[in-house]
């Protein structure tokens, strides 16, 4: 008797590994969530939600588009909406990719990217980052063949958190042929405070081959309810909708997210009080000796190779992300829990 058995794009796929919970959810400095609970009016908006439950969401996601186009001055067909950017990035890759075609990325980066681009069926190509953390894209660009379909570029980048210069993006695209779709993925773009960022919503404007990956999950903090989105020109983003399962996303999740976008001065006070305690992460951590890459999200690297998962062990109660023989990702969590693990970290060093 023979067994049914997945498609062999499956035999190579890790199984995504979550944060490390821990002790208490203060404690969780592992899977880069926002430390503040919803903004303002948020509960109240999805709660109106509850009590219609036994109808289908909006397929639609009007009233989302609509307060995304009325956020990005964009018509709403340049929006495509999934339970989270990763969603997006699977429906994306499926879109435009199968057996035979390429997908380029940076690695280390993402761990879900791996997933997304080996279940399509094509073949990835992964550029090492370049010593100090940034992506190499000149090298990227120098991947590219025949059959590579799109491009995977994370800024910052999770887990090692440097951002991509809008000059080094400008230089990539002219470097990169117009058939290749170009991922720009912003999911901590909220947090960036690096003069020299590049925006993608600039380059889309000129450039009919990228697409930008926005999330609700980190500075809007609404990481459970899952929602994620592309901003793309219109035909890469219904190409996105039409490989996307209907009524994904929640009309709860939809009304928190639409809510969340109403809260601008509250978000904007939150993502500061956020990026202040990264800065002071970074230098307390910088100051310690240890060689800390440039971080513009909502967490820090620590490059400790052979180290990570003895040092992630002796973070305890602080439960931080390491990746073996490679570094370890520290979330900027709430003041006194940083404070705890930079305490952690320099009692790691003194040892
Ligand atoms: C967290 C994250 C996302 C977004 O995840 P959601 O699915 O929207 O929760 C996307 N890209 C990167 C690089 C991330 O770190």
């Amino acid at each position: 008797m023979t067994s049914p058995s997945a498609r062999h794009a499956l035999d190579d796929i890790p199984v995504y590994k979550p944060g490390k919970s821990a002790a208490d959810e203060d404690h969780k400095l592992s899977s880069n969530e926002n430390p503040y609970g919803p903004l303002p009016g948020v509960m109240e908006r999805a709660a109106t939600q509850l009590g219609r439950i036994n109808r289908y969401p909006d397929a639609g996601m009007t009233a989302l588009y609509d307060a995304l186009s009325a956020k990005f001055g964009l018509s709403p067909d340049h929006f495509a909406a999934s339970t989270g950017s990763v969603a997006v990035l699977f429906a994306l890759l499926n879109a435009h990719c199968e057996d035979g075609d390429e997908i380029i990325y940076a690695w280390r980066s993402f761990e879900a990217y791996p997933i997304a681009a080996d279940l399509t069926g094509a073949t990835t190509v992964r550029v090492p980052l370049r010593a100090d953390a940034t992506h190499d894209l000149e090298a990227m660009a120098a991947a590219v063949t025949d059959r590579t379909r799109v491009i995977l570029v994370c800024t910052p980048n999770n887990p090692t958190g440097p951002i991509v210069t809008a000059a080094e993006l400008e230089t990539f695209l002219d470097a990169v042929p117009s058939r290749v779709l170009v991922v720009v993925d912003e999911a901590y773009v909220e947090f960036v405070r690096a003069p020299d960022v590049a925006h993608g919503l600039d380059v889309l404007a000129a450039r009919e081959n990228v697409v930008v990956l926005r999330t609700f999950s980190k500075a809007y903090g609404l990481a459970g309810l899952r929602v994620g989105y592309a901003i793309a020109r219109p035909a890469v983003a219904e190409a996105i909708r039409k490989a996307t399962p209907p009524f994904s996303v929640t009309d709860l999740a939809q009304a928190a997210a639409v809510a969340s976008l109403d809260s601008q001065d509250e978000l904007d006070k939150r993502v500061e009080a956020i990026v202040q305690e990264r800065i002071a992460m970074h230098a307390a951590l910088r100051a310690q000796g240890w060689e800390v890459p440039q971080a513009e999200g909502n967490f820090v690297w620590l490059p400790l190779g052979d180290d990570a998962m003895e040092f992630a062990a002796a973070c305890d109660p602080v439960s931080v992300r390491p990746f073996a023989g490679d570094g370890v990702r520290i979330s900027v969590g709430a003041p006194e829990i940083n404070a705890e693990f930079i305490a952690l970290a320099a009692a790691w060093r003194a040892k």
